[in-house]
């Protein structure tokens, strides 16, 4: 049985991962920041790590060492802002760097010592349409999420001779928690710019990291998979 760890697996599209790879017969871990209210499948082992927190993370690996360590990682936690640039504050900057940059590294690093071991693992990161493009009003978000792309494609070269797929994901507006404050008409407009004519569902994201971590994708490294109904085509 091959183990995933999804970060933020609470989440809208976290826990839509875990559960799709509950079904096709992994043994999940997530992470947990602060709710747990999402957590509703006693099967998936829910551990508690804020992802920023170095040592948070290294205590966690040590659990995971246990059950064999990792095969696949998905770095999904992440925060997002709206807010224009000239508004934004040092903690803004810090924050969103921290989770989304230095969050992926932590987890990353912790955890691919043992995949390197075992010269087997997929890295899934969760990146963001606007990381690729860029997002007005959300201009730290989108520099964070282009690390995050940066990191992938890097990473791919240093872990391809080890056996290590990394990838990244880069979702359109997808519907869950962290758009809960766009009103109808927002989303009424972003379906209209859509060529696929909706919004995403969480599922989405799912079918996608389901796909990179199997071994379909054995010979895909250092991509960007725009799961966005091509609204950045
Ligand atoms: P949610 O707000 O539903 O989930 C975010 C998750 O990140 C939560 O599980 C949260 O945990 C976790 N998290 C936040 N801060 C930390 C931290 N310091 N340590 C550990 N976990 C943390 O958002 P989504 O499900 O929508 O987003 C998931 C990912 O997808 C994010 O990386 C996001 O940027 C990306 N994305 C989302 C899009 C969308 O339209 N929804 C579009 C493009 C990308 P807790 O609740 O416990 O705080």
């Amino acid at each position: 049985m091959k183990n995933v760890l999804i970060t933020g697996g609470n989440g809208g599209i976290g826990n839509a991962i875990a559960m799709a790879f509950y079904n096709e017969g992994y043994r999940v871990f997530i992470t947990y920041n602060k709710n747990t209210q999402n957590i509703k499948n006693k099967n998936i082992c829910a551990i508690k790590c804020d992802v920023t927190d170095e040592k948070a993370v290294s205590d966690m690996v040590l659990e995971l060492d246990k059950f064999g360590g990792v095969d696949v990682l998905i770095n999904n936690a992440g925060v997002a802002q709206i807010k224009m640039l000239c508004d934004t504050t040092q903690a803004d900057f810090d924050k969103l760097f921290d989770v989304n940059m230095r969050g992926v590294y932590n987890v990353t690093k912790a955890i691919m010592k043992n995949m390197v071991h075992k010269k087997y693992g997929k890295i899934i990161n969760i990146s963001s349409m606007w990381g690729v493009t860029g997002a007005s009003c959300e201009v730290l978000y989108s520099a964070s999420k282009s690390a995050v792309i940066g990191f992938t494609k890097a990473l791919a070269k240093e872990l391809g001779p080890s056996g290590i797929n990394v990838n990244c994901i880069a979702p359109g507006v997808i519907d869950t928690p962290m758009n809960k404050d766009l009103d109808s008409d927002t989303i009424k407009e972003l379906c209209e710019q859509t060529p696929i004519g909706r919004i995403g569902e969480p599922q989405d994201i799912a079918n996608a990291a389901l796909f990179l971590a199997s071994d379909k994708a054995s010979f895909i490294t250092g991509q960007i998979l725009c799961v966005d109904g091509g609204i950045t085509v």
